[in-house]
């Protein structure tokens, strides 16, 4: 595990800061157990707690004498609460173990096997052993105690020796049978299963509480501890808990008699013979002849789960033969022929590494933390942007903290808050600094502005960031001008400017790192062909605080050149707001934009380079009539690459020139553009008879050149 804080280096930390971190863990772990378990008013979430449970099962394996008596990872669940009497159970009430991904899963079913004297040999398959899978419910166990077939005796899991005797609340469930359908029961039989709250009952719970001023239960599972504990069972019956029953411990020598099912050798004939008996089993169980299929139920029940109405977290799995399982036997904790394959969390603690600061190319500083790489809906997260100055400090975020970060589904991971109490005592608050971290300016944050930002135009990092703007897809695309490239041209000093670019020599670019002859070329070859672009792309590629490629195209087409914008901007700024979409935002932008000397500067020199910053046959969409319509009813089939003009740029061409660019191949069309590397297309047009025509041929056709 990574130790390295904001300020510290890994190597010191290392040996000290394991105890620490090992009662830290302690303490806060033990803490949220009380107020989870005894309490039913959870501190925090459980994927958190999950993981920092197993951060501290990590350390304490690692490190045996961190292990104390007071560790979380020596209990299972809670004391029992106040207010009942405590039963202890006849046969002890564990927890379960936990995966959280496949390769967990098959490590458990690696340790099963080796355990029940199966390993396999090398390169031999592993064996196959059939599992119970069953859903795991997200709500509280309750083990029933029959005697002569007559339930005596309720009680919670507590601390999986003693729980809280419940009978007059259980009694009120009506899926718990208080009388086993047995014609001759035995002289006691204990069953175990999940008292639940479906989530209808559980949003009428919190509605009725928030009305009533009451704090909120967290969760179903929550709701129910706290409805099992009530201490008026009438509270309890309105309520309308669920009982689903799993486990089933008989006596060893009892025989059915007459009808009586006979008592069962699997977990599958367990679940059955529960059914037979008057309980409520969970219909999606499913017996699984192999790991394959238990990771296919998994896979199939990860959507399929949230339709159902009470909330579930995962996969229990269970060893089907109760012979085998008896061999393998169990842990302190947890039974060795069971685990909880818990599905991905979406939110999860992490330790902050560093906090990052980017510049963009508007100048805007952004605060980015970095931290150690978490699981998160399902992909590894170790960054998240902190947007700004408030954030930073809404989040209170020091060196080394323990965050919590969370991703839900497609959405760009954030850092939900900090978890103070594992803060490094010698920590220190992060805040966003003075002066630039890439130029050295003074940082300048505006009065009412979220953003602070660097406002040096020559700024490596605003000079880097516009020149990636100018030559990506919706503005110049010119293809082989990455990032690195652009780095590389900005630190040796070769390009100052946008217009740089287009000074480049062709001998000084091939000498450059990584950078070949044909690349070189293949590169000044794109920058020149960029000169056609359409004026609003020119416009959009200028990179205008807020001027987008959608504004970009409705000023161009407004305002036929770069001159007639500026003189608009300055002078006459409501023809700019009167444009359909464009605010005073945008107008205000352009007219601080077009009044800076070095921006004037800018659009000359472009100008002087053979840019028109004007609308031209080249640009259809902005001057709405195109200009030439010499090539009018013909189409136009594109394929392979053209030595100078990208796909968009040769199809903006012709359709400025009045063509149609279609993109398949019939006898209709008129002509197929045909570049390097041209495929079916190019055949179908000859086996068609179609023209064919090459770059020059397009440039002869068009009259551009
Ligand atoms: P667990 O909930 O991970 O798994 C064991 C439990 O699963 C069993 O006791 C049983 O109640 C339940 N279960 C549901 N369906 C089952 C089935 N078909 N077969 C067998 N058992 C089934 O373990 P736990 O020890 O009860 O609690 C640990 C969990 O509690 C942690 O994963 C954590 O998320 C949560 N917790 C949260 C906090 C917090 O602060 N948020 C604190 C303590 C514990």
């Amino acid at each position: 595990m990574v130790r390295d804080s904001a300020n510290g280096s890994a190597a010191e930390q290392a040996s000290s800061a394991e105890p620490e971190r090992a009662a830290e863990l302690r303490h806060l772990l033990n803490r949220a157990a009380h107020a989870y378990y005894v309490l039913d008013a959870p501190v925090m979430e459980d994927a958190v707690y999950d993981r920092l449970y197993r951060e501290l099962l990590e350390l304490e394996s690692a490190h045996p004498e961190l292990l104390s008596l007071d560790s979380p990872s020596q209990r299972v669940g809670g004391r029992p609460a106040a207010g009942f009497s405590s039963v202890r159970h006849r046969i002890s009430l564990l927890s379960l173990d936990n995966a959280f991904s496949m390769a967990e899963l098959e490590a458990w079913y690696g340790r099963l096997l080796k355990v029940l004297d199966r390993t396999p040999a090398p390169e031999q398959p592993a064996p196959a052993l059939a599992m119970v899978c069953e859903l795991k419910i997200d709500g509280n166990a309750l083990a029933l105690s029959y005697e002569r077939g007559v339930l005596v005796r309720a009680a919670t899991r507590g601390d999986g020796e003693q729980g809280e005797e419940i009978t007059a609340n259980v009694r009120t469930i009506a899926s718990v049978p208080l009388r086993l359908a047995l014609q001759d029961p035995p002289a006691w039989v204990e069953v175990r299963g999940e008292a639940l709250i479906p989530d209808a009952t559980f949003a009428a719970i919190n509605a009725e509480r928030q009305a009533r001023g009451e704090a909120l239960f967290a969760n179903p599972r929550n709701a129910c501890a706290g409805t099992l504990r009530q201490l008026d069972p009438k509270v309890v019956a309105a309520r309308q808990l669920d009982f689903f029953a799993y486990t089933l411990h008989l006596p060893p020598d009892w025989t059915a008699v007459g009808d009586d099912p006979a008592a069962p050798s699997s977990q599958w004939q367990t679940l059955q013979w529960l059914a037979a008996i008057g309980f409520r089993v969970n219909p999606m169980a499913t017996l699984c002849p192999d790991l394959p299929a238990v990771e296919t139920f998994f896979a199939d029940w990860q959507e399929r789960r949230k339709g159902l109405d009470y909330a579930t977290d995962g996969v229990v799995v269970k060893l089907d033969d109760l012979r085998l399982q008896d061999e393998a036997g169990f842990t302190q904790k947890a039974p060795r022929w069971a685990i909880a394959l818990k599905y991905a969390a979406e939110e999860a603690p992490s330790r902050l590494l560093r906090l990052v600061m980017q510049v963009g190319r508007t100048g805007v500083v952004t605060p980015v933390a970095e931290f150690e790489p978490v699981p998160l809906a399902g992909t590894s997260v170790s960054r998240a942007t902190l947007h700004n100055a408030d954030r930073l400090a809404e989040l209170d975020l020091h060196g080394g903290d323990t965050i919590v970060v969370r991703k839900a589904g497609e959405i760009i991971p954030e850092v939900v808050r900090v978890l103070t109490e594992l803060r490094p005592a010698t920590a220190e608050r992060l805040q966003l600094p003075e002066d630039c971290p890439e130029c050295g300016s003074r940082l300048v944050r505006e009065e009412g502005e979220a953003a602070t930002r660097c406002v040096n135009s020559s700024c490596p990092a605003i000079l880097r960031g516009s020149l990636r703007h100018w030559v990506s897809k919706g503005a110049m695309d010119v293809d082989g001008l990455g990032s690195k490239l652009i780095e590389l041209l900005v630190d040796r000093g070769l390009v100052r400017r946008i217009p740089d670019l287009y000074r480049l020599d062709g001998a000084l670019l091939a000498s450059l790192d990584r950078l070949g002859e044909k690349s070189a070329a293949n590169l000044l070859a794109a920058l020149q062909a960029s000169r056609a672009q359409p004026w609003h792309r020119q416009l959009y590629g200028l990179g205008i605080h807020h001027v987008g490629e959608v504004s970009a195209k409705a000023l161009a087409k407004a305002f036929a050149s770069a001159a007639q914008l500026a003189t608009a901007a300055v002078k006459t700024p409501e023809t700019i707001t009167a444009i359909h979409g464009i605010g005073g935002e945008i107008a205000q932008s352009l007219q601080q934009w077009f009044s800076t000397v070095a921006n004037q500067e800018l659009v000359s020199d472009l100008e002087r380079l053979g840019f028109a910053l004007a609308n031209a046959p080249a640009d259809p969409t902005a001057s709405g009539e195109p200009s030439s319509d010499h090539l009018s009813g013909q189409s136009f089939v594109l394929t392979g690459t053209l030595p100078s003009l990208s796909r968009s740029q040769a199809q903006a061409l012709i359709e400025a020139a009045g063509g149609k660019v279609s993109g398949s191949v019939s006898k209709k069309t008129s002509y197929v553009v045909a570049g390097a590397e041209a495929g079916s297309k190019l055949t179908k047009a000859e086996s068609l008879g179609v023209a064919v025509l090459d770059e020059a041929a397009l440039r002869l056709l068009l009259k551009t050149d």
